[in-house]
């Protein structure tokens, strides 16, 4: 029987880890140590040596880390925060939520990424920070950013959920991970993220010793010192169990980029002549990690795309349908961003993951190929 093609395959996955894994969980049970237990603090120095950040602070999840980041910076109520309307809603949720205005910019056309070109003009005399967002697996151009951050005295909190793994390359040729190269960097470990748990996770990433006690601290009820609370916090922890998992899949993250690549690579190799479609961009300042593989579909056809890679049992996904300005929660409809509202329109994710071979790849292609022929 043929396989049945999956979005993401996370079972296979573990499949393939499944002895360390169990160990790591049964470890964590044997002990009970639950909260805080030794696995959260290892993890957190293993990923901080693997992306080269001096401090790693895991938390809840990846919406949680950027609302820890925003809360950290001391920003009030009325202060902006630019960010991109093409993303996921958490990037800007976060800055509603606190009372800060997200004021949101449009993209890059070629890479779906923050693009300086578009911030610059939404600076006024209450901007106080920037969210770029990694899209879909490679950098956003980070030296204009943070060129311009720094000669407006602007915070730069990266969100790196999509792109863990990915490395920038500066114009002097010196490269840093993504989520390092801010003042903050904010990741997921929701489960189909490229370094997944089996659960929710998240972590904050800075190079600054004092910043990273606030981020601490906010994240820990606002206390240093149990039952002494110095600020209004959260409450916003990894599980032991998920920084187990964690522990054991960071291990294997750089396998797992590799994977996503070559699939990508197929990806270009069998659908680079299909007119109708637009393969997505590599920047020369990044690596790309593929969380996804989003085409632009063109002529108004996406929806039908999808369609018919349904009818032959293959599922895309549409990241995203609709640009923040025209969320109902967001809404504003004054604001015209043609690039993002062109690319709600035109783009269809196809399946990526660790476990993709290249016979489900065929399939995927054929039946992508067999729609623009007709
Ligand atoms: C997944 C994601 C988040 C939020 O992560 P959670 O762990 O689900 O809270 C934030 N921003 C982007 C761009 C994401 O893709």
């Amino acid at each position: 029987m043929r396989q049945r093609i999956q979005m993401v395959d996370l079972h296979g996955q573990y499949m393939k880890i499944k002895a360390e894994v169990d160990a790591a969980i049964a470890e964590v049970i044997d002990s009970s140590a639950f909260i805080n237990g030794p696995a959260v603090g290892r993890f957190a120095s293993a990923l901080a040596q693997y992306a080269g950040a001096a401090y790693v602070i895991p938390c809840g999840n990846g919406t949680d880390a950027l609302q820890i980041s925003l809360m950290a910076l001391g920003l009030r109520p009325g202060d902006e925060v630019i960010v991109p309307a093409f993303t996921y809603v958490a990037s800007a949720e976060v800055i509603a939520l606190l009372g800060l205005v997200p004021v949101m910019v449009d993209v890059d056309r070629d890479t779906f990424n923050t693009d300086i070109r578009f911030i610059e003009k939404a600076l006024t005399p209450r901007t106080r920070a920037i969210i770029p967002v990694h899209l879909f697996g490679q950098s956003c151009d980070m030296a204009p950013i943070m060129e311009f951050a720094q000669a407006h005295g602007l915070y730069v909190i990266e969100d790196n959920a999509q792109s863990l793994g990915a490395v920038y390359r500066f114009r002097d040729g010196s490269c840093r991970h993504t989520g390092t190269i801010g003042h903050i960097g904010c990741t997921s470990f929701f489960p189909s993220k490229n370094l997944g748990c089996y659960g929710d996770g998240g972590a904050v990433f800075t190079d600054d010793p004092e910043l990273a006690g606030r981020i601490r601290m906010t994240a820990n009820h606002g206390q240093q010192v149990k039952y002494h609370h110095d600020v209004v916090g959260c409450n916003s922890r990894l599980d032991t169990i998920q920084a187990a998992v964690l522990e054991v899949k960071l291990r294997h993250l750089g396998e797992y980029c590799q994977a996503r690549q070559e699939a990508a690579a197929r990806y270009r190799e069998m659908l680079g002549d299909v007119d109708g479609i637009e393969l997505p961009a590599e920047s020369a300042y990044s690596t790309h990690v593929y969380h996804q593989f989003t085409l632009k579909v063109a002529d108004g056809r996406r929806d039908a795309l999808k369609e018919h890679l349904a009818s032959c049992g293959i599922p895309s996904m549409i990241y995203y349908p609709l640009p923040l300005h025209r969320q109902k929660a967001y809404l504003k409809p004054d604001l015209s961003l043609p690039v993002s509202e062109y690319l709600a329109s035109g783009v269809l994710s196809l399946p990526m993951h660790t476990e993709l071979d290249s016979g489900m790849q065929e399939r995927i292609a054929g039946a992508v190929k067999e729609f623009f022929r007709k």
